[in-house]
């Protein structure tokens, strides 16, 4: 009989390790709390514009992400941005090029993760609150009480403090692991506008994205400079600092895109009025980005496996990528194929 798993989230991690078994022959299913898989390569659909609201590109480092990255490149699902990147420092522009290669969904982040979901078994808006274990096999029970399973094999790849919660009544050791990795806010905002953006003096008008070395935000990115959103209107995604995001983690959204919009016109000159704003809007990621140095023992370990058929996996057991997610997933996968 084919082994079967039960996989808690269909992030770029839950999806990575999902394809390797099922190619492997297993029979996987995903549960995913959110209406759709991407988890946070997720992207928003406004009236004027799609806009990422979680990764913005990503960087190919390893050689086995950069195979599969490959892959998404053929199909026509990435394709490289930003290449025109700025840094801004002390509100005044420079140009960055360092060369690194780095990819962003077309036409929008989670064409990567709808691709990959597919084909694989997905149970939707479903969250899974606890797990149980009878005769050696698992089952999972839902926030509406329904019970799914039984399952040889559940991997759970939600950020650690709420895989703590699931695995704390069934292993210690792994619950233990949960606690030494932290995982950060970070307030994410939108801005759509009825006319392009004016440029601050020197700055290329077909700028695509900027960090920032100081003050509230760390990154800017044009969304409709993005590869496949040509056509849309100027649309901003503004990201906060981790510092700033933790002290105005209560803010209201609305206040949150307005302080980091106001905190964006400062770099242009004083002169320069914005657009019309046509929308406006915020999104708090509570468990953005793992603190990998926070992390101590977890630090470069993919993945954590225990005897009884929970494994752990995401970018909290790796590193703050959408590479390192794809990994941990990957990796655990394999992991658990050969363990077959
Ligand atoms: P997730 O994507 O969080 O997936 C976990 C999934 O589990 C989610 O879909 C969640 O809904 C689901 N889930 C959780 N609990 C349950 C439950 N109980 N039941 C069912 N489902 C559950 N990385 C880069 O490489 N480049 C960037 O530019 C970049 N920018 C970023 C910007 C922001 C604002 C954020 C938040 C992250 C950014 N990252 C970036 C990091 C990158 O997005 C993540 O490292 C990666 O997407 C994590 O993937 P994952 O599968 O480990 O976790």
């Amino acid at each position: 009989t084919r082994p079967t798993a039960a996989i808690i989230g269909a992030g770029i991690a839950g999806l990575a390790c999902a394809r390797v078994l099922d190619e492997a022959g297993w029979r996987v299913t995903l549960f995913e709390k959110s209406r759709g898989p991407g988890g946070r390569m997720t992207s928003r659909s406004l009236a004027a514009a799609t806009v990422d609201i979680g990764a913005q590109f990503f960087s190919v480092r390893h050689e086995a992400f950069r195979r599969e990255a490959e892959t998404w490149l053929k199909a026509g699902l990435i394709a490289p941005w930003p290449w025109k990147l700025w840094r801004v420092t002390n509100d005044s522009w420079h140009y960055r090029h360092d060369g690194r290669e780095r990819y962003a969904g077309k036409p929008r982040m989670s064409a990567v993760t709808r691709h990959l979901s597919r084909g694989l078994a997905l149970e939707v808006s479903c969250r899974i609150v606890s797990l149980a274990r009878d005769n050696g096999r698992w089952t999972l029970q839902d926030q509406a009480r329904q019970h799914h399973g039984p399952f040889d094999h559940v991997v759970i790849t939600a950020p650690s403090p709420q895989a703590q919660g699931l695995v704390a009544p069934h292993d210690s050791r792994l619950a233990e692991a949960c606690e030494g990795v932290i995982q950060r806010p970070c307030w994410a905002a939108w801005a759509c506008f009825d006319q392009p953006l004016a440029t601050a003096p020197g700055v290329s008008p077909d700028w695509q994205a900027v960090m920032f070395s100081d003050g509230p935000l760390r990154f800017v990115a044009r969304n409709d400079h993005k590869p496949g959103r040509e056509q849309q209107g100027e649309s901003l995604t503004l990201l906060a600092r981790l510092e700033w995001s933790e002290a105005h983690l209560e803010m209201h959204e609305t206040s949150v895109a307005n302080s980091l919009l106001t905190a964006f016109r400062k770099t242009l000159p004083d002169t320069t009025a914005l657009p019309a704003i046509t929308a406006i809007g915020g999104h708090r990621w509570r468990y953005a980005q793992p603190d990998v140095f926070a992390a101590g023992e977890a630090i470069n370990r993919d993945y954590r496996l225990s005897a009884n058929g929970l494994a752990l996996c995401g970018d909290g057991w790796r590193g703050p990528r959408v590479e390192d997610a794809w990994l941990s997933g990957h990796h655990l996968g394999h992991a658990l194929a050969a363990s077959d």
